[in-house]
């Protein structure tokens, strides 16, 4: 039988299970997919790094007798062809965004498909409630997974190693150029490998779940992005960290984390809808004034932490997670702007973008999905920068204009604002105005009485 291997977000030959489950005449195949390709932007990181991963998996193929074709087309022209070539299966991991769903809808009417959950380590319906349902909160869900308790290691998977490579032309290797993309710098800890990182993190686990928050120090494990693209995949990092020897609070730490993506993974699998819409069905009049949220998008809100955080996020694609958190609350909250445009906003920079993990932690922030922060907790912005970056150390290296600006002034409400040696920009509102005004909409949108 001719099987097509399509690598998507699976960009590795360990712990496959499309080299497990295949069998017979193979070729494996990475499409360049215009259909995504043509709505980024030239200067895109993730094409860059994309790029090298699939050159890198090319080379490990073949140094296990396969290779790798690779197409810039759409997936329909390219299977319409395969199909015409006698191509009879197609073996793949299982994808459950909007696009990745039609896709796949798609291409399975022209030649069959098997999928298999290999992004994640479990798949949503392995979970449910007594009666069937879905969890909607993470901890009885987690608690429920049992086997991450029982277990310190999950079976990965074994490429099978009688395949036969079928004769096909491997020599066709795009440009970026020719993709309309420009290689991009990417920061250093994407020059590095998945083991490279994890070798790290073994160094650093130790005070994960106190230094994880603090976002100028180096403290988490920068794995996000390998994930994503399956350079690595979650088995084998849950494998890695169960065999550590760290104190365990700090493993299970680590591992409840990684269980936040694949909660995610499982709440929009259940709720696709919530993709588009509020995950709970409240109605929220949100702030619909362009010109606040574009000035949340360049780091111009006169809040320094917020600035130096989106300013940073605009030069670099990343953001550390307590940044995220206080970002995606100041935006829905304090300036009440719909979620979804933040959520936009970060799928288009995003090095680590997983449409789930964003969309799930946009709503976690907005109040508005699973398991959220309740309304009336409102982050302050600047007990945040006070508590997480004391010696103002990231937002200095941001903000060059404020490095020489006592860090009272940078830690206090209109502080920098009354500083008469900057010209920094005016809060666009006041942290107690904005707090409260948030609280009354959610309340009045959760219709709950004052
Ligand atoms: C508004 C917002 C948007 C986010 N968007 C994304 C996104 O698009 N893609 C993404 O991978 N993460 C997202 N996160 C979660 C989190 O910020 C990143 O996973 C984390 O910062 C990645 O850094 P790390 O790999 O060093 O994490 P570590 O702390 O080392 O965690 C290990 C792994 O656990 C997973 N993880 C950790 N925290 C979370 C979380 N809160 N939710 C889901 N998974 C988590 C990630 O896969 C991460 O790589 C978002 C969080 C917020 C608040």
């Amino acid at each position: 039988m001719k099987q097509v291997l399509w690598f998507r977000r699976d960009l590795r030959i360990t712990d496959s299970a499309i080299l497990q489950y295949v069998k017979d005449e193979v070729l494996p195949i990475f499409i360049f997919d215009k259909n995504i390709l043509n709505l980024l932007s030239k200067d895109d990181k993730r094409v860059t790094f994309i790029y090298k991963s699939v050159l890198n998996l090319k080379k490990q193929l073949k140094e296990i007798g396969l290779d790798l074709a690779i197409f810039y087309s759409t997936p329909k022209e390219v299977f319409s062809k395969l199909k015409n070539e006698g191509f009879e299966n197609i073996l793949c991991s299982i994808d459950f965004d909007d696009y990745a769903k039609k896709r796949d809808d798609e291409i399975s009417k022209i030649i069959p498909m098997q999928t298999f959950t290999d992004s994640f380590i479990t798949h949503p319906n392995d979970c449910l409630k007594a009666d069937g349902t879905p969890y909607k909160v993470f901890t009885p869900y987690y608690k429920n997974l049992s086997f991450i308790w029982d277990s310190y290691r999950l079976e990965e998977f074994k490429a099978n190693e009688n395949l036969k490579l079928i004769s096909f032309d491997y020599k066709f290797i795009p440009a970026l150029e020719e993709m309309n993309f420009t290689a991009q710098k990417l920061p250093d800890f994407l020059e590095k490998s998945a083991d490279e990182l994890l070798k790290e993190f073994e160094q650093k686990i130790e005070n994960y779940k106190v230094d994880r928050d603090f976002f100028d120090k180096n403290a988490t494990s920068n794995l996000a992005v390998h994930l994503r693209f399956g350079l690595i995949s979650p088995r084998q990092v849950f494998n890695k960290i169960k065999g550590l020897k760290a104190r365990n609070e700090n493993k299970e730490f680590f591992i409840r984390e990684l269980f936040w993506r694949e909660f995610y993974n499982y709440i929009l699998f259940h709720f696709p809808r919530s993709e588009f819409e509020n995950l709970n069905g409240i109605d929220v009049n949100w702030n619909e004034d362009e010109e606040v949220f574009q000035k949340w998008c360049e780091g111009k809100t006169g809040v320094p932490i917020i600035d130096a955080a989106m300013q940073y996020f605009n030069q670099t694609g990343t953001m550390h997670n307590r940044l995220r958190m206080i970002v995606s609350s100041y935006l829905t909250k304090n300036l009440l702007v719909d979620w979804k445009k933040g959520e936009r906003y970060f799928a288009s920079k995003l090095l680590d973008y997983e449409a789930s993990s964003n969309i799930g932690s946009w709503q976690w922030a907005a109040s508005t999905g699973a398991d959220s922060v309740p309304y009336f907790r409102i982050f302050n912005p600047y007990l945040q920068s006070a508590k997480f970056d004391k010696e103002a150390i990231f937002i200095k290296s941001v903000l060059k204009e404020l490095k020489d600006v006592p860090l009272k002034q940078i830690h206090s409400e209109n502080g920098v604002q009354s500083n008469i040696f900057l010209d920094y920009p005016a809060q666009i509102v006041s942290i107690e105005f904005s707090r409260k005004r948030a609280i009354l909409e959610f309340k009045r949108a959760n219709n709950e009485k004052n």
